[in-house]
């Protein structure tokens, strides 16, 4: 791994930061320094803003054509897809995600980056019909510099999802990654200059939230953010968003249900909660729209719940490079909250039935593992079943009725994504229209590039991926022209 990285990458260039403190990235696998990068201040983001805004003004991305745009997107897909195996290996090592799921996952954004490739010159205006002898229709225009703060949960992926269509749309940006996963992006900025992209459209500044996130959430020559990442921050990015009047996209938390009725395809929905995309286990949990809630018919209730528990010992937990099923907890900090959480539970009333340990076999020991674990009985008024715990942790609550189901699934104030499981095509229906969440997979999981996630309520506003997620780097110019 080559984990020391010098420099920023600033204006096509690989530059230093005006602070010489480093910020060290650690293994949460193993808490080994697998190296460090620059600790970017207010200084360095103001010099990678004014950089991409100067890319802006000299038109060196919106001057090439159409095509030429579209091939350099495409490309940078292609390049991840093609270096998945050593950028899913820097993204797997430094943060949580086994590596063939990591190496997945950048595949994932290659794929991002393609199919907004293919929007470059899709993107329109409207004419619009008035009265007399006028024509009058609107031009759809970048936003100029957008910002793009992102956690450390999905790093490759959630750092494409929302560059790709500020770049497809004409823009020009800035990244701010998480401090615990830089090196897998700053790998990205290789594959940038080898597809083409001009200098100053894309800038990456690594750094904390505080001395990093901040200033360029708040920098006056942003036109438009994307902040991925907990409500407490997202509301701090708003507020400077707000302050210099501009859009913000935020992607935030989750505390979804999946709900599991009598009726519904037992195995189907048993793979899907122990091993899904969106299961809780996936990830250690540590993923925004994981269902971190299991809804269970009373009928069905002990018979699913023995074979859940089967199914979740078989899960294998271990170093992220070892490619098990699932990794570690990324941070200590997160570690401590988690099994916090945990007790809180078992206090509140929870039956654990599966897990709730550190694990701390020989080879588990020195990083942060906790075992897939099982809370059942749950009262969704808990705390365990109201917070974002961000961990291995389902909690499983019972109930009687489609209705039940419905207003416990909506009483938390989340409303990122649900699940529901069932062979009754109406009511499947009928519970995706009444739940208040952005997204809801029914009998199954997935979410190619063209389907829209955001979130409702306290998870967000704004979405991403779909052309509709376009608009939100784009802003509408109508023109009126008398005849
Ligand atoms: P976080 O809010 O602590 O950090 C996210 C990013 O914000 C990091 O880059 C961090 O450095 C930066 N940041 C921190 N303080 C800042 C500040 N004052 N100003 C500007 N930037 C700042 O989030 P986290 O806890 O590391 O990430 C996990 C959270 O992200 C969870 O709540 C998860 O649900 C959410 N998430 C949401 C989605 C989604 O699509 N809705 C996807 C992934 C993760």
């Amino acid at each position: 791994l080559q984990g020391n990285v010098p420099h920023l990458y600033i204006d096509g260039e690989w530059v230093t930061s005006q602070s010489s403190d480093r910020l060290l990235v650690n293994s949460p696998s193993t808490r080994e320094v697998l190296g460090d990068v620059p600790r970017g201040n207010a200084h360095d983001i103001d010099v990678a803003v004014r950089a991409a805004a100067l890319a802006h003004e000299e038109r060196r991305w919106l001057s090439l054509s159409l095509n030429e745009r579209a091939c350099i997107l495409w490309q940078i897909g292609e390049q991840l897809i093609a270096h998945s195996d050593d950028v899913g290996r820097l993204t797997a090592a430094e943060g949580c995600t086994p590596l063939s799921q990591a190496i997945g996952e950048t595949k994932a954004a290659g794929r991002i980056f393609q199919y907004y490739a293919g929007a470059v010159d899709k993107i329109q205006g409207d004419t619009i019909p008035v009265d007399g002898e006028i024509l009058d229709y609107t031009l759809r225009e970048p936003l100029g510099v957008t910002a793009h703060i992102t956690p450390w949960n999905a790093p490759m992926f959630l750092v494409a999802r929302s560059v790709a269509p500020a770049l497809a749309a004409g823009n020009t940006v800035v990244i701010k990654p998480d401090e615990h996963t830089p090196l897998g992006i700053l790998r990205v900025a290789e594959i940038l200059q080898q597809a083409g992209i001009p200098a100053g459209v894309v800038n990456i500044v690594t750094g904390t939230g505080i001395e990093a996130g901040a200033p360029l959430a708040g920098h006056e020559l942003v036109n438009g953010i994307t902040f991925t990442g907990s409500v407490e921050t997202g509301r701090l990015v708003a507020r400077a968003a707000a302050d210099n009047i501009v859009p913000v996209v935020l992607e935030l938390g989750g505390k979804s249900p999946n709900i599991v009725f009598s009726d519904a395809d037992q195995d189907g929905a048993l793979g899907s909660l122990a091993a899904g995309a969106l299961s809780v286990f996936r990830r250690a949990g540590q993923v925004c729209a994981a269902g971190t809630r299991l809804l269970l018919h009373r009928d069905i209730y002990d018979g699913f719940l023995t074979r859940l528990v089967e199914r979740a010992k078989q899960i294998r937990v271990g170093p992220t490079l070892d490619d098990l099923d699932i990794g570690p907890i990324i941070s200590e900090e997160q570690f401590c909250k988690v099994m916090g959480y945990i007790e809180e539970g078992r206090k509140e009333g929870a039956r654990l039935v599966l897990g709730g340990r550190r694990m701390e076999s020989e080879n588990l020991r020195r990083g942060y593992f906790v075992e897939p674990t099982i809370l059942a009985e749950v009262d969704n008024r808990w705390r365990v079943a109201q917070d974002e715990i961000f961990g291995p942790v389902l909690c499983v609550i019972p109930f009687d009725t489609e209705d039940e189901a419905v207003q416990i699934a909506n009483d938390t104030a989340y409303g990122l994504a649900a699940e529901i499981w069932t062979g009754n095509l109406s009511r499947a229906h009928r519970v995706a229209k009444r739940i208040r969440a952005g997204f809801v997979r029914i009998n199954g999981q997935g979410g190619p590039p063209q389907c829209p996630a955001g979130g409702h309520k306290r998870s967000g506003y704004g979405h991403e991926l779909g052309l509709g997620a376009l608009h939100h780097y784009t802003q509408v110019k109508n023109v009126w022209l008398a005849l």
